[in-house]
Parts: C-alpha cells; structure tokens; sequence
C-alpha cells in the first residue's frame, strides 16, 4: 500500500490505536521493536525519532549510538490481535544516522542498496516466493517449549492425525487479514513440521514478509498452547525446517528467466544467473545457513541439499527449476533455512546472480539423477562439489568471496563474520552429552 502521512493519521483515529511497534531487523535476523505510544506519531512521520542503537547486535559503534528510524509508510499494518486498551500497530523502519544517511548497518538499507544496483542493471524487480517450514512442539505448564511434537501427521495429512491444523489455520487467516496471499499450507514429511506457502513478491516485500510471517507464526501458536520454531534441526533422525527461496528477475517486459525457445524454455539469462548462484553457493551457505545448528540439516537423506549441483525435474540438487513456466520460470534454491536474515540472504543470492549475468558465467550440465546414489568418483567426474559441511567452513568460504562482500558491504561483511566466528568457537568449546556418552566409560 502506498500510504500517505495523512492516510496513517486517519487510520490511527478510525482504528483507536494506541501504540506503534517500530520493527527492524538486526544482523542476526532478529527482529527488534521499540514500541512508542501513539503520541509520538508525528515525529515518527517526519523522521525524527531517535532511539539508542548501541545496544543492538552489529551496530557497533558507540560513539554514534544515536540512530534515527524512518518509516516505511507502505509497511505500516495494524495487528488483528490488539487488546481492548486499543489497538497495536507496526511499521517497519529503516535505521538512519543523524547526519541523514542510511545506515549502512542496518541489513534492510544494504538490500535496498543491492536493489538499486540491479535496476541500474536493467531490471524491475527480484522476485522472491519463500516456503518457510516449522515445527510445532507442545508448552509445560511454565509456557516453556518442551521437545514433545504436538502430533504424530506427515506430508498432507488430515485430522484427526494432524493436530496442528487447528493451529495452522488461524495462522492462515491472521495472514491473510495482514495482507498476505497464501498460497499454500500443509503438513510436512516430520511430526510436528508444517509449511505455509505465500505469494512471492519483490525482494524488499518479500524479506519484510518474512520477518512479519515468522512473528504471526509464533504469537498465533502460543494461543494454542504450542511453541513455533524455526531451528532448521530440533530433532535429529527426522527432517530438518528449510526455506526455499523461489526466484526470478523481471524487466519491463515481464519474467527475463523465460524463454519459449530457450532450452527448457528457459533464457540465457537465467542460465548465467544460475552460474552465479553455483559460482557462490559456497560462500552465501553461511549467510543462507547462519547458525550451527544449520549445518545438521545439510546432510544426506532428509530432503535437505548436500552438494552445489542444478537439475530441471530432481528435488534432491541445491537448485530445482520447477516446472512452471512463462511469469512462474523460477529458480528454486533449497539451501535456505528459516534462521538465515533475509534481507542479507536475498542481498547475496541476487548479488551472486548478478555477478552470473555481468560475467556471463555458463552454468555446469544439469544433474537430473539422484545425486544421493551417485558415489564420490562419479560427483567429482560430473564436477560436482559439496556444500560447507559445518558454520565454521562456511566462514572460511564467505571470508574469501569478494563478490559477497559487494553484496553486503564491508560493515556487514565483517560484523557477520567476526559475530559468526564467535558463535562458532563457543559451540566449538562446548563438551557436548554425545561426547560424554561416547566416551566417559570407553575411556
Ligand atoms: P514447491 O514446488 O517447491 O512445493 P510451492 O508451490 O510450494 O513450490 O511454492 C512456490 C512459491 O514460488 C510460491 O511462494 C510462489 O508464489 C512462488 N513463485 C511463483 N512464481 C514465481 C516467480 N516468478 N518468481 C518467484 N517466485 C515465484
Ligand atoms: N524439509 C525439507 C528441507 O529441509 C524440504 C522438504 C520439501 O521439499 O518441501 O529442506
Ligand atoms: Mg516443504
Ligand atoms: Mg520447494
């Protein structure tokens, strides 16, 4: 919605709100919100709210601790679960400094930068349709999430085996009363795991949609008594939670990824966007797969992808191009994790495709058998790689891609990777019960 000052101000009266929610993102895809009551309105719309951002994950500067948040008038939304004290209303910001630049720390300024890279590119918009996944588990009588699945369904179950559905379905009409398009909801393959499908949009909307999407998810579960997670492995021995980034490049004249005459009637120029995404699979996986428990998911046999490969009709390779085509030609990268930030995220995969597009970069052969049945010799004759098999290998790939470093910017690139290393050695230096289990009576 293109929401004008005065637009919001009449909202504000006809809807009685009483406080605003003022959201951004910080470095580690946490969503932070500084809630104001509605009495700060008008310095809100002219750009004049300051708020203390020192404290915030990767805004490391202390001595400009004083940040600005200026409003995206076309985010603002009023929650359908306000209370009888008023209503709540959110609008997502984005972080300046007082001199009045954008701050380059701030992960949705940097995709707005990234953005307007592309479209001097030549391009319209950077499609983005996500299918995030999540689990379900049962809450103790302190409201803290056990490890007990809420049931035992699986792909496309109904009642009465799938108890989340109640659940699910009001996560749906809280969406779509926020604006959202479902496209899609089911059971996934794991007890307790669902998804929920909505209609992608350009990259800025979608990663705002995200964040939005995982904020209903969870508030709507604790109202049944449930506790949404989007850790990509809770349980291992069952699949993990990714969430696939379906993407396409458009131009004034519509999808450029089609091509009725193309192999697989698909352009040239989603083939060089394809060779970039494979050309930097590598060194995005940390950003796409930001926490240690990422890497757990990224293994043989539960749906998840293991090695840097493309096919047109297999689900197992990093990249899929589902069948859709004219305006739906997608490419489907199914690396993702629900944890990953998704304005970097988005950031380094259009970077990656765009480096594809300026480099005309061709990619390898598509594989379209069971990369999971073909043995090491015959992966390496087709010149397929792994992905990183841990956080910490992943860093070492980020570290060395200059590539990722445009797409993020020096600020991000290094407070990412300094605060990720960090994360990944106190892991590191954590004596685990498996180990105990291992080892304590063997040795
Ligand atoms: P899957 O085949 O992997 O199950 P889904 O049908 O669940 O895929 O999800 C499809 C997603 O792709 C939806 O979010 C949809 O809006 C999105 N999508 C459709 N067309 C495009 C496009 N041109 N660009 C980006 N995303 C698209
Ligand atoms: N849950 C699987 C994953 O970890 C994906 C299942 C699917 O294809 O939807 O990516
Ligand atoms: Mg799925
Ligand atoms: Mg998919």
């Amino acid at each position: 919605h293109n929401y004008s000052k005065d637009d919001i101000r009449s909202m504000v009266k006809d809807e009685d709100v009483k406080f605003l929610r003022l959201m951004f993102t910080d470095l580690f895809g946490t969503i932070k919100n500084v809630e104001v009551p509605i009495t700060q309105l008008d310095k809100l719309l002219d750009n004049k709210l300051m708020f203390d951002g020192s404290s915030i994950e990767g805004f490391v500067r202390i001595e400009e601790s004083d940040m600005y948040l200026y409003p995206d008038l076309s985010t603002w939304m009023i929650f359908p679960w306000s209370t009888d004290r008023g209503k709540i209303a959110r609008v997502i910001c984005q972080v300046y400094r007082p001199n009045g630049e954008p701050y380059a720390a701030d992960p949705r300024n940097n995709l707005i930068r990234v953005l307007g890279d592309m479209k001097k590119a030549g391009f319209t918009s950077f499609n983005i349709g996500p299918e995030p996944e999540f689990f379900l588990f049962k809450m103790d009588e302190n409201g803290e999430p056990t490890l007990h699945l809420n049931d035992k369904g699986s792909y496309f179950d109904m009642a009465p085996m799938d108890l989340g559905e109640n659940c699910r379905r009001e996560i749906v009409l809280t969406l779509e009363e926020m604006g959202f398009d479902v496209e899609a909801a089911h059971h996934e393959v794991a007890p307790g795991q669902h998804e929920i499908d909505f209609k992608y949009a350009d990259a800025l909307a979608a990663a705002d949609n995200i964040q939005t999407f995982k904020l209903v998810v969870k508030t709507v579960a604790r109202k049944y008594g449930l506790y949404a997670t989007f850790m990509p492995k809770p349980l291992s021995g069952i699949n993990g939670s990714g969430m696939h980034l379906n993407m396409s490049l458009f131009n004034d004249k519509g999808n450029t990824f089609y091509d009725k005459d193309g192999e697989l009637e698909i352009s040239q120029e989603a083939y060089y966007f394809l060779g970039g995404l494979l050309k930097h699979a590598r060194s995005f996986t940390a950003v796409c797969n930001p926490i240690v428990n990422s890497y757990k998911r990224l293994v043989p046999g539960y749906e998840a992808p293991v090695y840097v490969a493309w096919s047109g009709s297999n689900r197992s390779p990093l990249i899929r191009i589902p069948s859709a085509r004219g305006n739906s030609t997608r490419l489907e990268l199914r690396s993702v994790d629900p944890t990953a930030n998704p304005y970097l995220a988005i950031a380094c995969v259009l970077e990656a495709g765009l480096d594809g597009l300026r480099n005309k970069i061709q990619p390898e052969h598509s594989i379209d058998r069971n990369i999971y049945r073909m043995d090491a010799e015959e992966r390496q004759k087709s010149h397929i790689t792994n992905l990183p098999d841990t956080l910490h290998n992943a860093l070492k790939d980020l570290s060395a891609d200059e590539t990722m470093k445009k797409a993020l910017g020096e600020h991000l690139y290094n407070s990412f990777i300094e605060a990720k290393n960090l994360e990944y050695d106190s892991y590191r230096t954590q004596v685990s019960g498996w180990e105990r289990d291992q080892y304590l009576e063997k040795y």
